[in-house]
């Protein structure tokens, strides 16, 4: 029986995700496989980066997940990590705006998309006038748009400058760290693009289904409640069960993939590695960033190698920054804050995420741990730039003294950017992959940027990477 060899670049979720599928759907099914993944770098995990320190759990990159895309979720329960999931504090779930200097709550249901009537009339994040203006939003008839329109033009017209500005900007950039005058309307928002489509007043759509939703809400006992979920020691725990799984799979650490070719004698695809080492694939699942695919891609197509490098991507650098609680005299009731557009020019903040209560165990008794979010991309010392974060939350936060620790995670582009188009984009990417068969691609640049996502789709890459070598070479 001829030997099947699936080769995987890039231990980041997604790759990770794609070597657990096979190697379970090997065990499932009986199917000989060899499975090698190649990582660059000398730990698993990419953007996962979670460091455990005297009591406190650290998230370098992301620090939960979604629990409405339920493949993160799945996942956990498949690996047996059901019981250490943890959910955000209930006591906890204030989100702030920072406006004008001063913090502001966000209503709940902003948070989520999903109209709070209560809300909108308390807050004090809009005028009277930004208020009646997001009420008008659903006597507004359908507009006339293409195919896609950015974030701003698609909320702005429902719900009004100020709600777009003050509201929507700040929190779409806590999630895509982007601009919302670029970003995909339809990539970024499916659920509400959708139902923009489909009715003929989006507001007012919305509107039904949030009471309708409230009306016949029912507790569920199998499904967790919180909208957001984390594991207890962090998500480094995920990336540990799963290593835990792929003792069969050949890991390479350490060695980057630079260069992709095919031999014409055996019809292998070629991989060769920074060391001068080679590796002969049946098939190649790509689950490192759209820029890296794009190089490797490039000899064998370059329309394509061009498709993906102009996906654009911002960086993203946190700083995370432990206090005794007596440091700090905010109640720190909530899980953080995020800076409108406005209050960003005059510093370094894109949000601050207050750790230690969003998830009380990542802190030990009596200290407090905040997690800053930079806006920009700094060139400056680790100290100048905890310095400056720390002056920064000092007034805001009632911040005594120095912090007692930090840490500083930097990640040059690493967020990829759904820009209006970008559905066309990925469409245009899938049609010319067809022409390199048994090349498959993973990652947050295709379809969704969290980590659910990432999982689901190295899942999908490897489902059709086994599809394709088992219809070349049937059992
Ligand atoms: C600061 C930050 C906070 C975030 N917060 C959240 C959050 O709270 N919730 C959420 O759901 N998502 C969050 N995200 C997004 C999410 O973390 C990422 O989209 C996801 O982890 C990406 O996984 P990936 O496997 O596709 O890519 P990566 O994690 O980037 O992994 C790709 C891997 O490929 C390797 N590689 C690259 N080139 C090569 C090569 N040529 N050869 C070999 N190896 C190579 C890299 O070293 C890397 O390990 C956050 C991201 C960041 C940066």
């Amino acid at each position: 029986m001829p030997e099947r060899h699936i080769v995987i670049v890039g231990g980041g979720i997604s790759g990770l995700s794609a070597a657990y599928h096979l190697m379970k759907r090997t065990k499932q099914e009986g199917i000989p496989l060899r499975v090698t993944l190649v990582e660059r770098e000398n730990c698993w995990g990419g953007k996962i980066r979670t460091v455990r320190e005297d009591g406190f759990v650290v998230e370098g990159g992301p620090d939960t997940f979604v629990t409405v895309k339920p493949w993160a979720l799945e996942l956990c329960r498949e690996l047996g990590l059901w019981e250490r999931l943890l959910p955000t504090n209930p006591h906890a779930r204030r989100v702030f705006i920072l406006w004008r200097g001063k913090l502001h709550l966000l209503p709940h249901g902003f948070l989520t998309f999903s109209p709070d009537l209560k809300g909108l009339f308390e807050t004090d994040l809009l005028s009277w006038k930004g208020k009646l203006r997001v009420a008008l939003g659903i006597l507004l008839p359908k507009p006339q748009w293409d195919d896609d329109v950015s974030v701003s033009a698609f909320l702005g017209y429902y719900l009004g400058t100020e709600m777009a500005e003050r509201v929507i900007a700040p929190l779409m950039a806590g999630v895509y760290g982007g601009d919302i005058k670029q970003l995909s309307a339809r990539m970024t928002l499916p659920t509400l693009w959708q139902i923009a489509q489909l009715h003929r007043n989006l507001a007012w759509a919305s509107l039904v289904r949030t009471l309708r939703r409230k009306l016949l809400r029912q507790p569920s006992n199998s499904q967790p409640r919180s909208y957001f979920m984390t594991l207890k020691s962090g998500l480094g725990e995920l990336v540990e069960a799963i290593l835990a799984n792929l003792r069969e799979v050949e890991l390479v650490q350490g060695r980057e993939a630079v260069q992709l070719g095919w031999s014409d004698e055996s019809g292998k695809l070629i991989l060769s590695l920074d060391d001068g080492g080679q590796i002969a694939a049946d098939a190649l699942i790509l689950a490192t960033p759209a820029w890296s695919v794009a190089n490797l891609l490039k000899p064998l197509d370059a329309n394509l190698a061009d498709e993906l490098s102009s996906i654009p991507h911002t960086h993203a650098i946190t700083v995370s920054l432990s206090f005794d609680r007596s440091q700090v005299s905010h109640p720190l009731n909530g899980s953080g804050f995020l800076v409108a557009p406005e209050d960003q020019k005059e510093s370094l903040l894109l949000a601050c995420t207050w750790t230690s209560s969003k998830f009380p165990p990542r802190a030990p008794q009596g200290k407090v741990l905040l997690r800053a979010f930079v806006n920009r991309w700094v060139e400056m010392e680790d100290g100048e730039l905890v310095s400056a974060i720390v002056e920064t939350l000092r007034p805001l936060l009632g911040i005594k003294g120095k912090p007692e620790r930090s840490w500083v995670f930097r990640w040059e582009s690493a967020m990829p950017q759904y820009t209006v188009g970008h559905a066309k984009k990925v469409a245009r990417i899938n049609e010319r992959l067809k022409g390199l068969s048994r090349v498959f691609l993973a990652g947050n640049y295709l379809t969704g940027i969290g980590v659910p996502d990432c999982i689901r789709s190295g899942r999908e890459a490897a489902e059709k990477a086994m599809r394709a070598i088992l219809r070349r070479n049937p059992l």
